[in-house]
């Protein structure tokens, strides 16, 4: 079996075309779940390799499976590959030439390690005892690339062995460069969009006794969503409410006869998360209800919480300490509260996702500009590790 060193070293001679495809990617994002280019430039980049290539049929997915010399289990390796609806002002010398569209999230960087493990693996087939699969979904980016992809049967990509592990990287400059974070349990959080109209009665802004005004009922409704998360959320399962989108009204001698909030729910737990929506919705219908209102409430369901499995978590700090030294493993503290879709797979088969420091080394992690910036910049000379490692968990999960 290829050892810690010799691995990094290969994922090291062959950084060059990796960061040859990334940039590629960068230049080109496409944003969503139908990404044509960027699916031709992977099936182009997977062309001279010793795999099975499907694409999907409602979105631009791929997925390729290298099958090792002896049969096995199935290992799941996955990479995001869309953009985001921003202009990069980047200044870089391979940025964006799509006005409007950004690889501000790395999702390039996601699809040129992946490619570049699959490449490191395909010389080592003799080694695997299964299969790999090789997961690159669009749409990360709230369109739930990753549900179509398990819909459309991705965990049983080779049917005589369907998935039994999966792993998964996201690139971030808030963690120093070449760094693998990870943590057991919840690493990401479940995220709901939630829309509350109120219907009042407008009327002149002289004699609101006449009208039902809707604007103090947002205004109550905003600070009691706030004192809801306080008083009845457990601070050991916690929940992140915020509104971030106010609208009624049109001038100041009118009393308006709807008014507008939007917001976000952020939650660890799928039961915190229900029930948080649940409070959301009934605070907005009671509070409008006390005063003579009615409130609509929609709730546009995100992502699940990512929870990491226990285990795999320990593998990957552990993997990643010999392979890249110790000081480049370290365990996160703290889950974020962003949201990813990796979380459809990671409830279906055990498995991790870690992040890969990326901060450029002349800027501080997390002051630097980070994920979703127009000004984004990832470290490239942190993409060997990432390589290495997603080629490490797959040739441990298959070493048979
Ligand atoms: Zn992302």
């Amino acid at each position: 079996m290829t050892d810690d060193a010799t691995l990094l070293a290969a994922a090291r001679a062959d950084a060059a075309w990796v960061v040859d495809l990334r940039r590629r990617l960068h230049r080109r994002p496409e944003v969503g779940l139908q990404l044509p280019q960027t699916q031709a430039i992977v099936l182009e980049a997977l062309a001279g390799l010793p795999v099975e290539v499907t694409t999907g049929t409602s979105t631009s997915s791929v997925v390729a499976v290298l099958r090792g010399a002896r049969p096995g289990p199935t290992y799941l390796l996955r990479g995001d590959m869309d953009a985001l609806p921003l202009q990069e002002d980047t200044g870089l010398d391979f940025a964006s030439e799509i006005p409007g569209a950004m690889h501000a999230c790395g999702h390039d960087t996601h699809v040129a390690m992946l490619l570049g493990a699959a490449r490191l693996l395909a010389e080592r087939r003799d080694e695997l005892a299964g299969q790999v699969v090789f997961m690159v979904q669009p749409g990360e980016e709230g369109h739930h690339g990753a549900r179509y992809m398990l819909d459309e049967g991705l965990l049983d990509a080779v049917p005589e062995a369907p998935v039994s592990g999966a792993f998964a990287i996201h690139i971030s400059t808030s963690f120093p460069t070449g760094t693998i974070n990870v943590r057991p349990g919840p690493l990401m959080a479940a995220a709901d969009h939630f829309r509350i109209t109120l219907q009042g009665a407008g009327g002149h802004a002289s004699t609101p006794h006449v009208t039902a005004d809707p604007v103090p009922v947002a205004a109550e409704i905003v600070l009691a969503l706030q004192a809801m998360v306080t008083r009845r959320v457990d601070v050991f399962d916690p929940a992140v409410v915020t509104v971030g989108h106010i609208a009624a009204g049109t001038t100041n001698n009118i009393i308006p006869a709807t008014a507008f909030l939007e917001g976000t729910i952020r939650t660890l737990s799928a039961e915190r998360r229900a029930d948080v929506v649940a409070r959301v919705q009934r605070v907005a219908e009671k509070v409008a209800e006390a005063h003579e209102l009615t409130a609509v409430f929609e709730r546009v369901e995100g992502y699940p919480v990512t929870v990491n499995d226990s285990v795999v978590a320990g593998q990957v700090e552990a993997r990643a300490a010999a392979l890249l030294g110790t000081e480049a493993s370290v365990p996160m503290p703290d889950p974020l509260m962003g949201a990813e879709d990796f979380s459809y797979v990671l409830e279906r088969v055990p498995g991790a996702m870690a992040f890969l420091g990326a901060c450029p080394p002349d800027l501080v992690p997390g002051e630097s500009p980070g994920n979703h910036s127009n000004l984004v910049v990832f470290d490239e000379a942190a993409l060997p590790a990432g390589t290495a490692l997603y080629a490490r968990m797959a040739l441990d999960a298959l070493a048979g």
